[in-house]
């Protein structure tokens, strides 16, 4: 069996800084994932939140990631999941599609996936004006007529954010009230670019090469309307990528995201977590990166044990 120090599980934003750290540590480290190296950076069109680039695609600044990792000789496998782990002894022991590794830390850097409404146009136009990110894309629709789709914190936070931004803010909910925080919806209910659409269900996201229309059906008044907009944030809540990491005995919150402490320590001694997968209330590349610092000179900590925290 193979032997690294510190094996990373996702090669996203998370696990690539922490490989970065990881390796000019000193640390034998190997990154795997089940796609291609780079993450969910890679699917955003543009990133202009990102320190030091002002405006840059996601894909470039992932495979300047990559790069950078190739450069501190962080070995990475693509294509090759991991499929469960055995993390109880001293020795970690790490089972993919291909093969079994052994380490002495792991990183788990997953990421989360935005849950999707299964509606025709949703897949097509992604990023083509279907957004799951209000942070992220809102600022492109400038002045624009922006639809947000859901009920909750996520849908209510989105929108709030949005009416800064957009002309006028939709937002269509398949219920009569929202499931939100009460001082989210007063704060809602009096800002004068936002109408709701009560117990409005989306069928069909439409356009050419951008979003144009989007079809509602009224569950209650049995009423279909197609309603012009320039997109559309599906807000319908995220599930983190967390189950091999749950059945390896990881703690997880109530949304099944990983618990860590500040150091990013799950409740294993030498197993961490960075970036989406975390119960961390922000999700982002820069929160990324910066989780999985932390996590990679914890494990350095844990690994060689110059400041090994209990
Ligand atoms: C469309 C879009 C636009 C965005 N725009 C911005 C933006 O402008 N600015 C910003 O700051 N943030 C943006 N975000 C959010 C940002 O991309 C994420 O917060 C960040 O990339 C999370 O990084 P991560 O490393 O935690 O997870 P991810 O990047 O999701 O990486 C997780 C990796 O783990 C791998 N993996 C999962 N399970 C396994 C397994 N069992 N075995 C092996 N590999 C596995 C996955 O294949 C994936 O590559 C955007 C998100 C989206 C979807």
């Amino acid at each position: 069996m193979e032997s690294w120090e510190l094996i990373i599980v996702g090669a996203g934003a998370a696990g690539l800084a922490a490989g970065i750290y990881g390796a000019r540590s000193g640390l034998k480290t190997l990154i795997i994932d089940e796609k291609m190296a780079g993450g969910t950076t890679a699917d955003a069109p543009v990133v202009e939140n990102y320190p030091g680039f002002p405006e840059i695609g996601g894909g470039e600044l992932a495979e300047k990631m990559v790069l950078h990792c190739k450069k501190v000789d962080v070995n990475i496998h693509e294509i090759e999941s991991v499929t469960s782990l055995d993390l109880t002894g001293e020795q970690k022991i790490v089972k993919t599609n291909r093969a079994a590794y052994e380490a002495e830390a792991v990183i788990f850097a997953t990421g989360s996936h935005y849950r999707e409404i299964g509606v025709k146009g949703e897949k097509q136009f992604r990023g083509r004006g279907v957004s799951y990110c209000g942070v992220c894309d809102g600022p492109f629709f400038k002045g624009k007529r922006v639809l947000v789709i859901g009920g909750g914190n996520s849908a209510a936070t989105t929108t709030l954010y949005l009416s800064g931004i957009a002309a006028e803010v939709m937002v269509a909910h398949r219920r009569d009230a929202f499931r939100a925080e009460e001082a989210l919806v007063q704060d809602i209910a009096s800002k004068k670019n936002v109408q709701v659409f009560w117990n409005n269900e989306v069928r069909e996201i439409k356009g050419e090469k951008l979003v144009n229309t989007v079809v509602l059906y009224d569950n209650k008044a049995e009423e279909t309307k197609e309603i012009a907009v320039d997109a559309v944030f599906i807000q319908v809540g995220e599930a983190p990528n967390s189950q091999v990491a749950q059945a390896a005995g990881v703690q997880v919150d109530d949304e099944g995201y990983i618990k860590t402490d500040i150091f990013q320590r799950t409740n294993i001694a030498g197993v961490y977590a960075a970036g989406d997968v975390t119960n961390h209330p922000v999700k982002q590349i820069g929160t990324a990166v910066g989780q999985g610092i932390t996590a990679a000179l914890e494990a350095y900590g844990y690994i060689r044990r110059p400041y090994y925290r209990r």
